[in-house]
């Protein structure tokens, strides 16, 4: 599998029983379905996200780009929670690619919400 924005080629990267694919330029990591949830729920697993994240940032700039997998074009998408992290998905296979560093900034913020929503919870 090529990687869908700077189309070097991505090699599988293991965490727990999860395979995902790296880039191996860009260091982009693509999720299959379900892929980047689970992942999200697992201790350390930001450590697959070994990239740059200021390369990552320049790679966020391209927008114009297909799926991996099933070559259709990927769909830019904001998270809800995370306003400033773009990820593309593709609305065919429900793949997901992330930037170098954006796994890791999409995972820190439940750690966030968690301790945001601890304090809520103590305060009442
Ligand atoms: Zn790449
Ligand atoms: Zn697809």
């Amino acid at each position: 599998m090529d990687c869908p924005k700077c189309l070097n080629p991505m090699e599988a990267v293991e965490f727990g029983e999860i395979v995902v694919d790296r880039c191996t330029h860009c260091k982009g990591i693509w999720f299959d379905m379900l892929q980047a949830e689970h992942l999200k729920a697992m201790k350390n697993s930001e450590s697959i996200d070994t990239g740059d994240p200021e390369m990552g940032k320049d790679f966020n700039e391209i927008d114009d780009v297909n799926c991996p997998k099933c070559s259709a074009p990927l769909i830019r998408m904001v998270d809800a929670g995370q306003t400033h992290i773009w990820y593309e998905g593709c609305g065919v296979c429900h793949g997901l690619f992330f930037d170098a560093g954006e796994f890791t900034d999409y995972k820190e913020e439940t750690l966030m919400d968690f301790i945001r929503d601890m304090l809520g919870k103590e305060r009442k």
